[in-house]
């Protein structure tokens, strides 16, 4: 079913027809607060509420237009902007297939280095990682916008064979990491085919990161993961390293583990939700479909709601 579901992800046909749904639009408000940017900060105020963090990435990925490249990058300029004005600690996360990528990496690092430049020093712009064939890109690019500015953080998935060597790579750059299982379908000869080895690797980099804390070769190291037998493992660990609950950061996604992100924030754990807006959400939608099948359901369910 997952595989199904990441195929579906890509195909521009069903893009096309399942965006006009409503019961799909209706399922898709369970994972993202709206379309818009205001429904966005709307959500993080909401979230501060709780002592709860956001980050807010605005949707889309594989950007093939320059003028459209530019207009995302302009975009994230005025979430900045609009962060600081509400006085909200939010954070950003951009994919650098949405910042021209595909079309010229040194287009993409003009229009990241930019963002990051306007971002506050004391917040991390976070980049995601997309399909396995472009995380040398992605690293290459991060690297050198880490050699221009502290306050950048790369994501790094746990289901890549790979990993391990990236992680040891980038500790002698100080970096900032969010590490994830992964959501994108690969084969076996890149990533683990079974989850318990995704876990345990998760486990064992997640160690790895937090002892890189300790010895001030990462800057922030932050568990993007909504897997409570993880998380407890880790907290565990971070516990054993002598971190204070404040340093142990857990990033979930917005209306996934809601009590969890509510218990971890009241226990004095560093809790961030990632926010996502925009029109262009199938991709993303279908790959969250793919992470927990029994989603499915809420698309069933509001089909009889109609
Ligand atoms: C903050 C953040 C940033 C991310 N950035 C990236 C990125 O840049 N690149 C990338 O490849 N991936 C990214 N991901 C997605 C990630 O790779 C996983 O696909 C996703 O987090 C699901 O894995 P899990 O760690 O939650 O563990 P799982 O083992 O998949 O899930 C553990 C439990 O969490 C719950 N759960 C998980 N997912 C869902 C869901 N969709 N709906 C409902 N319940 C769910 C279920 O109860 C499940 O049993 C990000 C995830 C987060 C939280």
């Amino acid at each position: 079913m997952r595989s199904i579901l990441l195929a579906a992800s890509q195909n521009q046909w069903l893009r096309h027809r399942a965006v006009n749904y409503s019961f799909v639009r209706r399922t898709v408000l369970r994972f993202m607060p709206g379309e818009k940017l205001d429904d966005a900060l709307g959500a993080a105020e909401a979230l501060r509420s709780k002592k709860i963090g956001s980050i807010l990435t605005h949707l889309g990925e594989n950007i093939k237009d320059r003028a459209e490249a530019q207009q995302v990058a302009e975009h994230y300029l005025e979430v900045l902007k609009r962060i600081r004005e509400k006085g909200l600690q939010a954070e950003i996360s951009v994919k650098l297939t949405q910042l021209g990528l595909d079309l010229s990496p040194d287009l993409c690092f003009e229009h990241l280095n930019a963002i990051i430049g306007r971002a506050e020093k004391d917040s991390i712009v976070w980049v995601d990682m997309e399909a396995s064939d472009y995380v040398d890109a992605t690293l290459d690019l991060y690297r050198r916008a880490l050699t221009a500015h502290p306050n950048v953080g790369i994501c790094l998935q746990a289901y890549l064979h790979r990993t391990k060597d990236d992680l040891a790579n980038l500790l002698p750059l100080r970096p900032s990491i969010r590490l994830v299982k992964g959501a994108y379908n690969e084969p076996p000869e890149i990533a683990f085919p079974r989850k318990q080895d995704v876990d345990e690797n998760y486990f064992e980099l997640g160690a790895r990161i937090l002892r890189a804390k300790k010895e001030n070769r990462c800057v922030r190291a932050a568990f993007g993961t909504h897997d409570v037998a993880l998380i407890r493992r880790l907290a565990d660990c971070a516990s054993a390293e002598g971190f204070a609950k404040r340093q142990f950061e857990v990033q979930m996604l917005y209306g996934i583990q809601r009590a969890e992100q509510e218990r971890l924030a009241g226990e004095g754990c560093t809790s961030i939700v990632l926010v996502a807006y925009g029109s262009y959400w199938y991709p993303w939608f279908v790959r969250r479909l793919a992470e927990r099948p029994a989603n499915l359901w809420f698309i069933a369910r509001n089909v009889f709601e109609a």
